[in-house]
């Protein structure tokens, strides 16, 4: 448990952003924006922050929970959630609401418009991501008790892989091992790809048979406690032919690189820069045709993003995936991802799981 202070402190800071804005109130109607600001972890919820107090708004459902998870004033809806959130601001004789327009949809826009018509909502993005960009001791803690299971998950999964196992079994098995260990799910689609399917940097897991003499690529993630971790491995089944193992290590050298890269005030495109560099050398940069990584925290993909042109810097206290891959259109697919803290000396690599090649 985090005490209310963690959720309060995080209020006073959107409360204190307020009044630089000219604005009277945030409306926040992301979930993992609510989680974070109030600990609230229920599937309907609004919250009203202003500039004195924040009131959470949910539904019958949750009247209990949201009472022992917030330190907020709780307001119980039996009608929409929104209509009490428009009625309160009406009451409050607000003038302008900050809004989120790339969490709002048309219909909740058009609902408060017509319910405020003398209150202007004013778009404000990413207030709230831009807090949840640098992590708490608290969120870090738990960041790293999602990355441990996710990598005993993978282990105790690999245990028990049998020749000719199917992909999807595979990933059944990953996904039930990471609920054994503590997750509440994992962050993301497992992803359990052999041969030509690791072509797809997204691939599903099919009912194919894993075949021996190949690589086999497997992106997981474990949420635990709210928070979730993203490692890909890929291993080799059987007799791994040379030319993948010699795309395996220029991989890893890339990955290696971009990781070397990782520390405090630099853009966050310089590991992306980096790992291109070394695949480049290689004369695979043509088949890396993804950003290398991306922050995560209560969401698998969270700010920053680690591309090409991104100029945002990296702090310490950011949590970064670190996750250079190559896609080869009908032969195969390689990609190694870790989950990285930025420290205040450079960064701490999380994922305790082995990059050596791994054959089963
Ligand atoms: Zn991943
Ligand atoms: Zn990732």
């Amino acid at each position: 448990m985090t005490s209310g202070g963690e959720y309060g402190g995080r209020r006073e800071t959107i409360a204190r952003g307020l009044a630089q804005l000219d604005m009277d109130a945030l409306l926040v109607s992301h979930l993992p924006n609510i989680r974070y600001l109030t600990g609230f972890t229920g599937s309907n919820a609004l919250l009203l922050v202003t500039r004195l107090d924040s009131f959470l708004f949910t539904d019958p459902r949750y009247d209990l929970q949201a009472r022992r998870e917030t330190s907020c004033r709780v307001t119980i809806a039996r009608h929409p959630i929104l209509a009490a959130a428009a009625k309160l601001i009406a009451r409050r004789r607000f003038r302008s609401v900050g809004v989120d327009p790339a969490r709002l949809t048309m219909a909740t826009h058009g609902f408060l418009k017509e319910k405020l018509p003398t209150c202007e909502l004013k778009p404000v993005a990413d207030l709230v991501e831009a807090l949840r960009m640098v992590k708490s001791g608290a969120e870090i803690d738990r960041i790293r008790r999602s990355v441990t299971t996710n990598s005993k998950a993978l282990a105790q999964a690999l245990r028990r892989f049998k020749p000719a196992m199917r992909e999807s079994d595979l990933a059944a098995e990953i996904d039930y091992q990471m609920r054994r260990l503590g997750a509440e799910q994992p962050s993301f689609e497992t992803i359990v790809a052999s041969g030509a399917r690791a072509a797809l940097p997204h691939a599903r897991p099919g009912n194919a048979a894993i075949e021996a003499n190949q690589l086999l690529l497997i992106d997981m993630g474990a949420t635990q406690d709210g928070y979730t971790s993203d490692m890909t491995r890929t291993v080799g089944v059987g007799r791994v032919p040379t030319e993948w193992r010699r795309r395996y290590q220029a991989v890893l050298e890339a990955q290696l690189a971009a990781i070397d890269a990782v520390r405090p005030g630099v853009p966050a495109s310089l590991p992306d820069r980096a790992a291109r560099g070394v695949l480049t050398r290689h004369g695979l940069e043509k088949t890396f045709t993804h950003s290398t990584g991306h922050g995560l925290g209560l969401e698998i993909h969270e700010a920053p993003r680690l591309g090409r042109k991104e100029k945002i810097r990296l702090q310490a206290g950011m949590v970064i995936t670190i996750e250079p891959g190559i896609y080869l259109e009908g032969k195969g697919g390689i990609r190694i991802e870790d989950t990285v803290l930025v420290t205040a000396g450079g960064c701490e690599v999380l994922t305790p799981t082995s990059k050596d090649l791994a054959v089963l």
